[in-house]
């Protein structure tokens, strides 16, 4: 079986909406919903678990809408400080599990997320010998390194780059050992994937629409609008551009 985390224990201050950036409105829903629904229609998922601020009104209000609009089917649990201790809390949440047990993690901040997406994800976490499962994009911009002043010191070959995405789909044990690390190297991750490949596993890239994008400014807000709009006027769309 799999469960699901979902992160939205996040502030969202480059949004400047002086609230969750999960309760920010999306065509008409609040962002977190839209990935949650997702995630409702993929079959292997048994349990979907969200973290939200830890404290306060924004939490609070986060833990209110997920309440009234999941009708008790999405635990809310609050989250820490950095993003991979809310993925600590979450999992703790749950439970116990089985040695087989996958566990999806998924940014609330990305809304955009297809079900397809979500199952293959899962499924190549289930594949023998794997440790964990990314969604990725290739990388089609030109990157290159630069130091503090602006220098630039090398150009990558972008051939073998990918942008991480999430949903990110882990063996249980895998991710709790992974997890099992001072509270110091939690808040060196930018993704859960990271912690899994410093201790040797085995992590695998899912190739992923771009569309899949993360909500962080305004800007991004009104791209997903736009991208939600053209998804509902020709369905499938977003998976075929992967
Ligand atoms: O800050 P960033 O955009 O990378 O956050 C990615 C996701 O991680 C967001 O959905 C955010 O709500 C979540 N997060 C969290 N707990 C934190 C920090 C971020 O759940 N302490």
């Amino acid at each position: 079986m799999a469960i699901a985390l979902v992160l939205a224990a996040g502030l969202g201050e480059r949004l400047g909406l002086g609230r969750p950036k999960a309760l920010a409105e999306l065509a008409g829903r609040p962002l977190w919903q839209w990935s949650v629904d997702v995630l409702r229609r993929a079959e292997a998922i048994e349990r979907i678990v969200i973290a939200t601020p830890a404290e306060g009104r924004d939490g609070a209000a986060l833990m209110a809408s997920v309440a009234a609009i999941s009708a008790g089917e999405v635990i809310a649990v609050p989250g820490g400080a950095v993003r991979s201790e809310s993925v600590r809390l979450a999992l703790d949440a749950t439970g116990g599990g089985g040695e087989d047990d996958l566990v999806l993690v998924h940014d609330a901040a990305r809304p955009l997320v297809a079900l397809d997406v979500v199952e293959a994800t899962l499924a190549a976490a289930a594949s023998e010998g794997v440790d964990a499962a990314i969604a990725a994009a290739q990388v089609t911009d030109t990157i290159k390194q630069a130091d503090g002043d602006g220098r630039v010191l090398r150009t990558l070959d972008r051939s073998g780059l990918w942008a991480i995405q999430t949903p990110q789909a882990f063996r249980r044990d895998a991710l709790e050992r992974a997890l099992d690390v001072p509270a110091e190297v939690l808040a060196e991750a930018t993704d859960d994937a990271w912690l899994v490949e410093r201790t040797g596993g085995c992590v695998v890239i899912v190739p992923a629409p771009r569309e899949n994008l993360k909500v962080t400014t305004p800007l991004d807000l009104q791209l997903a609008e736009m991208l939600l709009a053209r998804r509902q006027a020709t369905p499938g769309d977003l998976s075929a551009s992967a």
